[in-house]
């Protein structure tokens, strides 16, 4: 019988659901996906008429393209550069879909407004989904029955806001970095940035030639190194109109408070009744950090952080279609239920982290990738992609504002399987 299964998002993990879903054809599945915007690309559509993203005007990867591609389809080989704007990424993912003839099952300006189970009074691993969509430019709703749902709707559009006391008594502007586009509106200001991870790193390197002073506000241990006029202060304790009293006792004035605190999941299409519990912004009930374990036939793309997230992706989707088709079968919901919490052992309490972080993958993402294609017996990644990646934190570390000058190309002959072709001194 014909498999109907639905992905919803058409960005970098929606794209890979659709070409692991493709490869399976001969295995009667019957998908599609229904994506919001008029385009594909997510994240990468600047200036979105349709949605609002994260993307500002002069983002620059902050991973080279040899790591960033998704296997088997690497960026263009003409460009000599390793780190690339956002337009790029978004024609690479266009050029993807195109590829794979992809554009065919997406349905465009279709919003999902609802998922849930068909038949709640019985609820099991076989549970059909009734998927609610509305046509953003008729107004019309539909509902479709599926077996299955991709759920790859992207986890960096819902700033995560953190309760800073007396932040409402701030003299200056406050805005998180969701809504940072451009240096320019920061001329001669002096700008203080909460949070030290990719967004507060990448913006202070942005914003460098325009605002007059940067405090980069954190309570990370190891400071990353940006330039001179980026100072590193504590974190924030309070806020009291001009003052801003930081952990240590110091205080600071700034014209802005940039609030690099990052994003929150959020579905607000699943029905409270199949919703995932979300402790700490961690995703709780998933098996191999995708599977819900409460309903089998749902899978969760790409909540994972701190990884390289196309290779990522790929991985994840190749796993949800090979259980989809029938060449993988998941575990009892018992089985399932201790590895889960194996990993939650593994990842929260074996690396002394809050459980904020649980979903932060670090070194793990590699073995993640390795145990995945191991459980579909096909042979893992090679090794270069994860010591492209882990010279480029080395360096990124080293040098926060000049490390996307560097350029790297993938070799045969090097132990590593790439060489250095420049890196700033
Ligand atoms: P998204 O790109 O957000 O796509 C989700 C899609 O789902 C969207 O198109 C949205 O319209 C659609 N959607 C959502 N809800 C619905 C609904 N209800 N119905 C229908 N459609 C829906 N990664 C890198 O590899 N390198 C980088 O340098 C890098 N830099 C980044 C910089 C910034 C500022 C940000 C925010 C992210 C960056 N990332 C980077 C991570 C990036 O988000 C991922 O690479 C990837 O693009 C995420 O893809 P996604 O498909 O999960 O989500």
């Amino acid at each position: 019988m014909m498999k109907r299964v639905a992905v919803i998002g058409a960005g970098a993990a929606g794209l890979s659901a659709l070409r692991s879903l493709v490869k399976c054809q001969n295995h009667l599945l019957n998908f599609v996906a229904f994506e919001t915007s008029d385009r594909v690309g997510g994240t990468w559509i600047h200036n979105d008429p349709f949605k609002a993203t994260s993307m500002y005007d002069r983002l620059v990867t902050n991973l080279p393209t040899d790591v960033m591609a998704y296997p088997g389809f690497p960026f263009s080989t003409d460009d000599e550069r390793s780190f690339v704007g956002h337009k790029e990424v978004l024609k690479y993912l266009q050029r993807f879909a195109e590829h794979y003839n992809l554009l065919q099952h997406i349905r465009f300006r279709e919003r999902v407004i609802e998922v849930d189970i068909l038949s709640p009074e019985s609820a099991n691993e076989h549970d059909q989904w009734n998927v609610t969509v509305r046509n953003e430019e008729s107004g019309l709703v539909t509902t479709h029955q599926f077996d299955y749902v991709l759920i790859c709707n992207g986890h960096y559009t819902e700033p995560k806001l953190s309760n800073i006391q007396g932040l409402d008594t701030f003299d200056g502007e406050v805005l998180h970095s969701h809504h940072y586009r451009s240096p320019s509106a920061y001329k001669n200001k002096i700008v203080l940035i909460l949070g030290a991870g990719p967004s507060g790193v990448d913006i202070a390197a942005d914003l460098i030639d325009d605002a007059s002073k940067i405090y980069l506000s954190h309570n990370k241990k190891a400071s990353p190194v940006i330039s001179n006029k980026v100072e590193m202060v504590s974190g924030i304790e309070r806020v009291d109109g001009k003052d801003i009293i930081l952990r240590d006792g110091k205080i600071v004035n700034s014209d802005v408070i940039l609030l690099a605190t990052g994003y929150r999941f959020s579905f607000p299409f699943m029905a409270k009744r199949c919703h995932p519990t979300i402790s700490s912004n961690r995703v709780a009930s998933l098996y191999r950090l995708l599977v819900d374990i409460n309903h089998p036939s749902l899978y969760y793309v790409g909540l994972n952080q701190t990884i390289a997230p196309f290779p990522h992706f790929h991985a994840q989707t190749e796993f949800a279609a090979a259980c989809i088709s029938g060449e993988f079968s998941l575990p009892d919901r018992k089985e399932m239920e201790k590895q889960c919490d194996d990993l939650y052992q593994k990842l929260v309490t074996d690396r002394n982290e809050v459980e904020k972080h649980y979903h932060n993958l670090k070194e793990y993402q590699w073995t993640y990738i390795r145990e995945l294609n191991h459980l579909l017996n096909r042979p893992p990644p090679t090794y270069v992609v994860e010591n492209l990646y882990n010279h480029v934190h080395t360096v990124r570390q080293a040098n926060s504002l000049l490390y996307k000058q560097s350029r790297y190309r993938l070799c045969n002959e090097s132990h590593e399987g790439y060489v250095v072709v420049f890196e700033p001194s």
